[in-house]
């Protein structure tokens, strides 16, 4: 028990489809983390917006601890209380009127294109098959949901990809238009991209798409795993366009960090997911669902999501003054707690880069591409936060530009 990791035993042990940063972090509280050495970190990452209320946040910890207690898992040949109470919470507070729960962002993206298959299959036939996804668009790692994903670099070389998938480009309804007729059974869309680099919808766009699925009989689904749990302000995106999708699926932000994922949809589509249609060993298991539960609880109290603009706002207006020092971005954009900084071309590619240096400033960041810097932090960051991690932002951006 004496010997302690180090990140060399990464590239000794583990599969190299990652390239972790040196530092291994060990605790964290807040927005805050410290590694093996101590030194601490401002978290503007988030786990990739999964930490919506931070690390360790007393709720969560008190919801896990005491659920820890009690019984930790079932399967589904049982229901369970927590399970039963977050899918009646996540009714209430959407437009859902039933609630599969699963482990992850891609089985919810992966359960909601079979639900969508099966219910053209059942109501309409065979022929009814096609889905309509994306460019820069990302659903997931599962092999369907990766297919359907707008990033070939993702789902090539795994050989035959599955059929009837075709794909349109982001904010442009004239080719969606095109793309979407009465074989279409879905059409998948996130409100705002995350990982094709921060690019929220513009209304018409989702209001288009709505009215395009109405005509042909097609469901529409909002992959929300990124964008939504109070990311934009409203407990899901789709709330803050007014747009009301068929299916909407969620996961990171909803368990706060504990493993969750959930599709959500109406009674009338619901239905086709009959018993033995569709399962999984972990969905619904109650550390997970009891954690979620507090996560999701805390979230939708009226101050955290009003929080939200205040502290957008103090982003942003960093994130401006840096582009007056250095003039290194081309755009800010994004909504709420997930925004996007792309840099001009002079600046260049660098985005890996500033993320290295942004680690010995003592500042954990993302990206989203090669030339997006991405903000996806607790949605409870405190205000002194934000200003020491743009102040460490500014002190990675002098050094690699100095
Ligand atoms: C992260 C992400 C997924 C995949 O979620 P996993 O939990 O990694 O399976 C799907 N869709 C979007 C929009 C995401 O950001």
């Amino acid at each position: 028990m004496s010997w302690t990791p180090s990140r060399e035993d990464f590239d000794r042990y583990m599969l190299p489809n990652y390239s972790p940063q040196r530092v291994i972090p060990v605790r964290g509280e807040g927005s805050r983390l410290w590694d093996q050495q101590g030194r601490e970190y401002i978290d503007f990452a988030g786990g990739i917006a999964v930490n919506g209320l931070g690390h360790c946040h007393p709720k969560l910890v008190e919801a896990l601890r005491e659920q820890s207690e009690k019984v930790w898992h079932l399967a589904n040949v049982y229901t369970n209380e927590p399970a039963l109470r977050l899918a009646k919470s996540l009714v209430e507070k959407t437009f859902a009127d039933r609630v599969f729960l699963c482990s992850s962002g891609g089985e919810a993206n992966e359960a909601a294109l079979k639900l969508a298959r099966r219910y053209a299959h059942d109501t309409a036939g065979a022929h009814k098959d096609r889905i309509v996804s994306f460019r820069q668009s990302f659903h997931g790692r599962t092999f369907f949901t990766v297919s359907v994903g707008g990033q070939p670099k993702y789902s090539q070389g795994f050989g035959p990809v599955p059929g009837g998938i075709v794909h349109g480009e982001y904010n442009d309804l004239a080719t969606a238009r095109e793309l979407i007729n009465d074989d279409t059974c879905a059409v998948i869309v996130e409100p705002m991209q995350g990982e094709g680099g921060v690019t929220p919808a513009t209304p018409e766009f989702l209001e288009g798409l709505r009215q395009l699925c109405d005509d042909h009989a097609a469901l529409l689904i909002f992959d929300e795993v990124q964008c939504g749990v109070g990311r934009t302000g409203e407990l899901y995106a789709y709330m803050r366009y007014g747009v009301v999708p068929d299916i909407l699926t969620s996961a990171k932000a909803l368990g706060g960090g504990f493993p969750i994922g959930a599709m959500m949809t109406t009674e009338e589509i619901a239905r086709v997911f009959v018993v033995g249609t569709h399962g999984s060993t972990y969905g619904g298991n109650p550390l997970g669902s009891a954690v979620a539960l507090a996560a999701v609880e805390e979230i939708s109290r009226p101050e955290v999501l009003a929080g939200v603009a205040e502290r957008s706002a103090r982003f942003r207006q960093h994130l401006e003054a840096l582009n007056e020092t250095y003039g290194c971005f081309r755009e800010i954009r994004g909504m709420g707690l997930l925004l996007g900084a792309e840099f001009n071309a002079s600046f260049g590619e660098r985005g890996r880069d500033v993320l290295a240096a942004s680690i010995d400033e003592g500042l954990m960041l993302l990206v989203a591409g090669p030339n997006v810097l991405r903000f996806a932090p607790s949605l409870v960051i405190s205000p002194e936060e934000i200003d020491e991690g743009m102040a460490r932002l500014d002190r990675a951006l002098s050094t690699l530009t100095g």
